[in-house]
């Protein structure tokens, strides 16, 4: 009998997760299936670029995965009981059940409109390659002169903002930030994130709240209008309601509580990593949605499932932060460099040189989902008895 591993969602943290598992565990007793909605590996990182009209290189997951063991399964997850150990998909099969040993849960997050009026109707969003996509149309429809609005002044605002004007010049793009802009980042740092902003003409409304959302026009918390064709909405993430629906501990936002092996602290069979866990860093902080902590939790989980159903040791993967980088259009970039717990550090990079090093990341953490034993040769461990249906911890094999 195999040892079943599900993975649910094959994004940055699930694709990882499962390519490591099958990587390093023996195919005669685990079967790893890999359960995603769509057939490509979504670059989300560059949401932004594609929404700007570039793009981006196809990456179907039939290449990345074969030769490795992953079984794919196309469909789309719908519910998990995790007291029964069994997950609900539809696909092209139409509804299935599908019975899991140990669950690996990567469903990563999308938009959220914080609830403010209208927005979910009139504005766009690119948490997701669909939300990204129809912008890109809208963009690609819209004339010289008219007014294209991004509201969040955090890291996917900033990215945002800087592509779409450096991609289109004629538009007439501006930001809604609630404070100073970039006011996170080292003083030298914020000054070249203005220097960059002024130099691409974008509008910068601070301090600003945005209470509704209209076709054609915001409105802020103090009764301004603002004209905006497009409104992009970049405000934060939400996770999907799906692990919150479940009897397994989750916070106020719906993240599942993980410990330090990103185990669910409720269902120990369960694992969840990136944006859909919540996990404290080494630095004694909850970790923030990105890849950056993500893809680290992903390595996590699969080394304590492999540790666990075979007794191999594992290193201990930092949990932690070492720096924030930033596109700015294709030509500027910012490494914001941090501390292990994301606070600001004074020491930054900027100009072409950290628009290159951001390109290096992003190549850098397709490549590593890719390759998720980083090119290392790695033995595929046999698993003990006692452990093949159950999951219980195995101290070492003989
Ligand atoms: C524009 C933009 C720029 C960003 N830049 C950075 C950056 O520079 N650095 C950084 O660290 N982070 C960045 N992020 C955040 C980063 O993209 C996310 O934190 C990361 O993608 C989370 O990885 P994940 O595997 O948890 O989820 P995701 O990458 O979102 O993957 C989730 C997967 O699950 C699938 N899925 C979801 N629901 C279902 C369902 N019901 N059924 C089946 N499949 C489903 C999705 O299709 C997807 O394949 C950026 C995000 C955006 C939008």
């Amino acid at each position: 009998m195999q040892h079943r591993i599900i993975v649910l969602g094959a994004g940055y943290t699930g694709a990882f997760a499962a390519g490591r598992l099958a990587r390093r565990l023996h195919a005669d007793d685990v079967a790893v299936t890999l359960v995603n909605a769509e057939p490509d590996f979504v670059e989300r990182v560059r949401n932004h670029q594609l929404a700007a009209g570039q793009d981006l290189k196809p990456r179907p997951f039939a290449e990345m995965f074969a030769g490795t063991g992953v079984e794919l399964k196309l469909a789309k997850v719908t519910a998990v009981d995790a007291d029964a150990k069994t997950v609900a998909v539809t696909g092209a099969d139409g509804a299935e059940t599908l019975a899991y040993d140990t669950l690996v849960y990567a469903l990563g997050s999308g938009w959220t409109d914080h609830g403010v009026t209208g927005a979910a109707e009139h504005a766009h969003e690119i948490a997701s390659r669909p939300g990204a996509l129809k912008l890109r149309d809208r963009l690609a429809r819209m004339d010289a002169g008219q007014t294209v609005t991004i509201v969040g002044g955090g890291l996917t605002g900033i990215e945002a903002a800087t592509e779409f004007a450096e991609a289109r010049p004629d538009l007439d793009v501006a930001i809604i930030a609630r404070r100073d802009l970039g006011d996170w980042v080292s003083p030298k740092a914020q000054a070249h994130l203005r220097k960059v902003f002024a130099k691409l003409g974008i509008r910068v409304h601070e301090h600003t709240d945005v209470a509704e959302v209209r076709d054609g026009e915001i409105v802020t918390a103090d009764g301004t209008r603002i004209a905006s064709a497009a409104t992009v909405w970049t405000t934060g993430f939400a996770v999907h309601p799906i692990a919150a629906a479940t009897t397994m501990e989750t916070t106020d936002r719906g993240q599942i509580v993980v410990d330090g092996d990103m185990a669910s602290v409720s269902h120990p069979d369960v694992f969840a990593v990136g944006d859909a866990g919540y996990a404290i860093g080494d630095a004694g902080k909850p970790l923030r949605m990105s890849c950056a902590s993500g893809i680290p939790m992903a390595q996590t989980a699969a080394d304590a499932i492999t540790t666990r159903l075979t007794g191999a040791k594992a290193g201990k993967v930092p949990l932690g932060y070492f720096n924030q980088c930033i596109s700015l259009g294709r030509s500027e970039g910012l490494i914001q460099y941090v501390h292990a717990d994301d606070r600001t550090r004074t020491v930054s990079l900027r100009g072409r040189f950290a628009a290159r090093y951001k390109e290096i990341i992003c190549k850098g953490a397709a490549w590593g989902v890719a390759n998720p034993t980083y090119g290392m040769p790695v033995r595929r461990r046999r698993v003990a008895k006692a452990a093949e249906h159950t999951g219980t911890a195995v101290k070492a094999l003989a």
